[in-house]
């Protein structure tokens, strides 16, 4: 390990212990009690119940390609999708999300510029533009112009949103950064943060300034993101679709049995447009909670956060 990324970790772990102490406690004494923890911290947030959001990231101008179709089955279904959107592929593609707008669908902030470009060598997307690599004023003027770009492309004030990269700006200084330019643009939300945030803090939680709404984890591992990309679409991926399917199962075991919380699971539309298995996840988890968008989660919790 180089001396700069040994570093990086160590600064992480002294700004904000919550993960490896939970992975700790997770590998001593099995995952029960932290879902018992969960529960708690879900009660006082207000959850008297199991809701579903199912987000997705559209990173690239192919998620422009199948999202409709994707969106109709969905709703065919009875799911409520959000979508993220950056800024630049909203200039590019804006018919197809001025269309899902009109449909009803939910849009939130996700920066301006492309955080993903293609690699021809390994004939991969991949991921560029992390906000910890960027200057403050760089990170808030990505913030400010993704903000713009759904307002003036969908005619809709975001209300909430997601960074770049799940858990690359995660420091408790980091998050309190995002937050403060989320409430000065009328935000009342994001969900960037890790599943183990849910667990140290509530399903739903103002720490940092607006609510943080983290994003859920694996049945088997509730501390490790449950993503598209692990399952469906990375090179030489260790997890399969199968994989995937079983750990949104026993997510919805746990989650059941707790009976209040919210299952936030997000994915790229590339990843799963043509994969059975990840509609019979949604399947799975719409018969144990009720879905609804982000902003309708937060009328039905009343506001109501958890503050730790
Ligand atoms: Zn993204």
């Amino acid at each position: 390990m180089r001396l700069s990324s040994a570093l990086a970790r160590l600064y992480r772990f002294a700004a904000d212990p919550w993960y490896p102490l939970l992975l700790l406690w997770c590998r001593a004494a099995g995952s029960a009690p932290l879902w018992r923890r969960y529960q708690r911290r879900a009660r006082r947030a207000g959850l008297d119940r199991l809701y579903l959001v199912l987000s997705f990231d559209c990173d690239t101008r192919k998620d422009a390609q199948v999202v409709e179709r994707l969106d109709e089955r969905l709703r065919n279904m009875g799911a409520r999708p959000v979508y993220a959107v950056p800024g630049r592929l909203l200039e590019a593609d804006g018919p197809v999300y001025q269309r899902l707008a009109k449909r009803g669908a939910e849009f939130i902030n996700h920066g301006f510029a492309e955080h993903t470009f293609y690699d021809a060598c390994r004939r991969v997307h991949a991921s560029c533009f992390f906000y910890d690599q960027q200057p403050r004023q760089v990170v808030r003027q990505d913030i400010e112009q993704g903000q713009q770009a759904v307002t003036d492309l969908l005619g809709i004030s975001p209300q909430g949103f997601r960074a770049p990269h799940f858990g690359t700006f995660r420091t408790p200084a980091q998050l309190r950064f995002v937050h403060r330019i989320l409430g000065e643009l009328g935000c009342r939300f994001s969900s960037s943060t890790l599943p183990y945030q849910a667990f140290a803090r509530a399903p739903l939680f103002a720490d940092y300034g607006v609510v943080e709404i983290p994003v859920s984890g694996m049945g088997d591992a509730p501390l490790a993101i449950l993503d598209s990309w692990s399952c469906f679409a990375a090179p030489n991926r260790r997890l399969t679709a199968e994989d995937y399917l079983r750990q949104a199962e026993r997510a919805a075991g746990r989650y059941r049995r707790i009976g209040a919380g919210v299952l936030n699971y997000y994915v790229d539309p590339l990843h799963v447009h043509d994969q059975e298995a990840f509609f019979r996840a949604v399947a799975v988890w719409l018969r144990i909670a009720t879905p609804v968008t982000y902003g309708e989660l937060l009328a039905a919790t009343g506001g109501v956060c958890a503050v730790s």
